[in-house]
């Protein structure tokens, strides 16, 4: 007998984007962090934890955040499940729906993790393939009629965003679940959070890890009606948040202003950044997000990413269909932009 199942052997892990060690000089453009630092509420909270809290189990719910989370989007509690980061919430997700017989479909360029997780519940996977604008392909998603189907909204790698007209179509069109991932949605126009009201197949999911600047402290969350909460529960982890995410979330959630003002900051950034890239020749995709998909106008993306790293600067470079001749870039602060976009100017004239 085999060691391991022959869909775990077949699987190429996931690959995230180079972690450099803390203290390292380089301008890291590669992971779409915020570049900016968390609430100093947020310091100061996780300061003053102390021996008892780690004693003890956590709320198995992380209550404290999901009243707080509760609180400022004026959902009830029981529409909000809380993970440890929303991929764990997407893990729930194809746990609980994907499997043999069950389709997972999802348009293509997008988060990796999506393939990943359906793999690992040996589901059969519909990847339809974006146009050129990354337009939402309605039609051939619900056309699949999927058991779960995953937009990434905005979408990454492309910064694109459907509007909420085209998803609210996809929902009617869709017998199975929708989840929207809203990992960048507080860098954009619009949210679809009043989906999830009127539809109870759909599920949105946050993250604090964008633009709440906690990546690394690892909170998301779902939004959904409260029996369709109730199914993902019994597939979750008994304590998938730990008791300092979700005191620490918490105070991150209220400090709304902090989160509008880098939000903002970073979007100003982009706006700069987007006509600066185009100026130089690169073609840059309308992003709604906190990075920018660019196409060098000429020359080879994955050497540019190259030379760009051997001068201390990461960025993403995908090694896949529709990505290859691209880079995703992520916005940092002005002095980090400012640092790219010099060295650009200095490479590909
Ligand atoms: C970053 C990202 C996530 C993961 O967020 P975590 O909360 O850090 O797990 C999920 N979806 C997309 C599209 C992302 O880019």
């Amino acid at each position: 007998m085999k060691r391991f199942r022959a869909a775990i052997e077949a699987l190429s892990a996931y690959t995230p984007g180079e972690q450099p060690a803390l203290g390292t000089r380089v301008i890291k453009l590669n992971t779409n962090e915020n570049p900016y630092p968390p609430s100093p509420n947020v310091i100061e909270a996780l300061r003053k934890i102390g021996g008892e809290e780690l004693r003890r189990y956590p709320h198995p719910f992380a209550e404290e955040f999901r009243q707080s989370a509760s609180e400022i989007l004026r959902v009830e509690p029981s529409w909000i499940l809380v993970g440890n980061g929303s991929d764990d919430l997407l893990t729930m997700l194809m746990r609980a729906v994907a499997g043999p017989g069950r389709t997972v479909a999802y348009p293509v360029p997008t988060y990796v993790l999506y393939r990943t997780l359906a793999a690992i519940q040996e589901a059969p996977v519909v990847e339809v393939p974006f146009d050129e604008r990354y337009e939402l392909p309605v039609s051939a998603l619900a056309d699949a009629d999927p058991a779960l189907t995953l937009v990434a909204n905005p979408n990454s790698p492309s910064g694109t965003c459907a509007s909420t007209d085209r998803l609210t179509d996809l929902a009617v069109r869709l017998k199975g679940i929708l989840v929207i991932d809203e990992a960048y949605v507080e860098f954009a126009d619009a949210n679809a959070l009043e989906l999830v009201r009127k539809f109870d197949n759909v599920v949105v999911l946050r993250t604090l890890s964008k633009s709440h600047s906690l990546a690394g402290l690892r909170l998301g969350f779902g939004i959904a009606n409260p029996a369709l909460i109730h199914e993902l529960t019994k597939v979750k982890d008994s304590y998938n948040v730990d008791a300092v995410a979700a005191h620490v979330g918490a105070w991150a959630v209220r400090d709304t202003a902090h989160t509008l003002a880098n939000v903002s900051r970073i979007r100003e950034s982009r706006t700069k950044l987007t006509n600066q890239l185009t100026s130089l020749g690169f073609r840059v995709w309308p992003s709604q997000a906190n990075f920018v998909l660019v196409r060098p106008s000429e020359g080879n993306a994955r050497d540019l990413y190259e030379a760009l790293k051997q001068r201390g600067i990461l960025v993403r470079y995908f090694n896949e269909i529709g990505l290859k001749d691209k880079l995703r870039i992520s916005i940092g602060t002005d002095e980090e932009n400012t640092v790219l976009m010099n060295t650009l100017k200095e490479l590909v004239i």
